[in-house]
């Protein structure tokens, strides 16, 4: 067996990720793609727990903005990331990964509630666990849960998985040609020089609670097996 430098991980999947180049909804053959990466760690051991965002389907920010109730808005976006779950767990499927998911909000019909120590089993029996409903709350993100469920389950690290980006650059670089990207920070430089990497209170969890963070491009193939057998491809956060 190759050697992995990482036993139990969170992988956060953004909705944006899930969108594929429209932009918006859920894209079959991404799922797929996306899918077949999971798997292909899953078959060197790897714990995974995914937690699923939602902005591919609808934010709370932006129905606020739009003058409805804020957590209102929060709860529709919660219940998008339980479609974009249900879909991950069917690509998952599909490929004959096992797979449960468990949502913080309960709806027995489609999911299981999430109970700590019942993910906890299945991650050692080998299953795929999707946390979906993010932490439950309006006003949080779903960085905030991932941060959150890899503190609760303790996970080794937090692979943040992104859409076409590399990791975390010094400025945008679809926008500024000498924007420099980060080997390496602490958790402290992402506040302190306001990288965007994640929300404020997300951020503060994951400093509080020193759990190391990859941020890397979810895009390229083969991507998340080499960041799970060390290979420093994106930009790594530690204390
Ligand atoms: N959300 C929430 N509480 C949570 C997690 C998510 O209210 O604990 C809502 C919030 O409205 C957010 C939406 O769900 O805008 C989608 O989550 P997020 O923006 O984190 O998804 P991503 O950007 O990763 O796709």
């Amino acid at each position: 067996m190759p050697d992995i430098k990482y036993k139990r991980i969170i992988l956060k999947v953004s909705g944006e990720a899930l969108a594929g180049e429209k932009g918006f909804g859920i894209n079959p053959p991404v799922i797929k793609q996306i899918a077949e990466q999971i798997k292909s760690i899953h078959e060197l051991g790897v714990e995974i727990a995914i937690v699923c965002g939602g902005g591919n389907i609808w934010r709370g920010e932006t129905g606020a903005e739009m003058g409805m109730d804020r957590a209102q808005a929060d709860y529709m976006g919660m219940m998008a990331t339980v479609m974009n779950g249900l879909a991950l767990q069917d690509g998952l499927e599909q490929l004959h990964v096992p797979t449960r998911v468990q949502t913080s909000i309960e709806m027995r019909q489609v999911a299981e509630p999430y109970i700590r120590r019942r993910a906890i089993r299945h991650l050692e029996k080998g299953r795929v666990v999707i946390f979906a409903g993010g932490t439950g709350n309006p006003y949080f993100s779903t960085d905030t849960t991932s941060v959150l469920r890899a503190a609760e389950i303790e996970a080794d690290v937090i692979l943040m998985a992104k859409n076409n980006v590399d990791g975390v650059y010094s400025a945008d670089p679809k926008k500024d040609p000498n924007a420099k990207k980060y080997d390496e920070l602490s958790q402290l430089d992402i506040i302190n020089k306001n990288l965007g990497v994640m929300d404020s209170t997300a951020s503060s969890l994951s400093m509080d609670n020193n759990i190391p963070l990859i941020v890397f491009n979810l895009n390229k193939p083969e991507n998340i097996k080499r960041v799970i057998q060390g290979e420093n491809i994106g930009t790594i956060i530690k204390g």
